[in-house]
């Protein structure tokens, strides 16, 4: 990579042993990139958090730069401490700190701690061991009451000692510029890294793109619908649109991507090569 830019993929923790042999083709293919760094999901329900700590450690121990999502959800502080030295231990230096969603089936009864308390707490027993990432919502998440809570949130995550964001995915390069624009006001300096998610079907993206509050442009939707018998077409229309995003968000002065890949090489190398990365 010749540039200073931060970029860097995410990977899910794969379930079955083909999945696991498949996800190591495709780190091998996006390593070759020469990334910042891998980061891995974790479901704070319980289904993939020993996945998620096996994919990091196997991933960490090709060399690359790993960073393991971490949520409260519902364990006991101690578990949570006891993880976090095991990662120190093996020498992980970067973690992604998230409130989590719900797992399905709990509902509403959860007490979900906020991701600027996990920050705190990760501060407060590795001190400045790790960094960490949090997220950042410029469509604004939906369960925010309005912008300037979400200014504010965001803030206190960054005033507890996060030192860098990767956001929700979008696509309308407008909403990241204009939050950017408020968190400089607000008077917060960390790199706000898009979170880049490519387009590669109709239904699932439309759903997804439901369940976290991400807009799908009309005319984008439009177009997703009547490709969607036609996967070439669609795939090929979907490179095209995130590149074109991509590109006004580097040019407008965004400090990186971060690929959401599905732990697929593919669609984020379509793009990466559109770029000319
Ligand atoms: P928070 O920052 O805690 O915010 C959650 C909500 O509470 C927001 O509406 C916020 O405005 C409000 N809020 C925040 N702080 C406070 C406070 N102190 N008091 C009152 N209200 C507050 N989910 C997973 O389950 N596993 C993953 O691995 C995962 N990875 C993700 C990676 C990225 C880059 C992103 C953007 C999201 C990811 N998610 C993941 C989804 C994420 O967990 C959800 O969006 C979740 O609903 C919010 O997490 P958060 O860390 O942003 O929470």
């Amino acid at each position: 990579m010749s540039d200073n830019r931060l970029f860097s993929f995410e990977f899910s923790a794969p379930k079955t042993e083909a999945a696991v042999e498949k996800l190591k083709t495709v780190h091998g293919k996006l390593n070759a990139l020469s990334p910042h760094f891998f980061s891995v999901t974790y479901g704070a329900g319980g289904s993939t958090k020993d996945g998620t700590k096996q994919t990091v450690l196997d991933l960490h121990a090709t060399g690359s730069v790993v960073a393991p999502h971490l949520s409260f959800g519902g364990d006991k502080p101690e578990l949570i401490e006891a993880l976090l030295k095991e990662y120190q231990a093996a020498g992980v230096r970067r973690l992604v700190a998230l409130r989590g969603d719900r797992p399905s089936g709990i509902g509403g009864g959860m007490n979900m701690t906020h991701a600027n308390e996990l920050v705190a707490f990760i501060r407060e027993h590795t001190g400045d061991h790790f960094h960490i990432d949090v997220a950042a919502y410029p469509e604004i998440h939906p369960e925010t009451e309005d912008i300037d809570h979400e200014i504010k949130y965001f803030k206190m995550k960054v005033d507890a000692g996060a030192n860098s964001a990767i956001t929700q995915y979008f696509y309308n390069a407008d909403a990241y510029f204009r939050f950017r624009d408020l968190c400089e006001k607000a008077g917060i300096d960390i790199p706000i890294v898009p979170g880049i998610m490519p387009i590669t079907n109709y239904k699932g993206i439309v759903r997804f793109s439901d369940l976290c509050g991400a807009e799908i442009p009309r005319w984008i939707e439009k177009h997703l619908q009547s490709y969607e018998h036609d996967p070439d077409r669609l795939k090929a229309f979907g490179a095209d649109v995130v590149t074109g995003l991509c590109e006004r968000l580097l040019e407008g002065g965004a400090p990186g991507l971060h690929f959401y890949t599905l732990n697929q090489s593919l669609p984020t190398l379509k793009i990466w090569n559109n770029l000319g990365l």
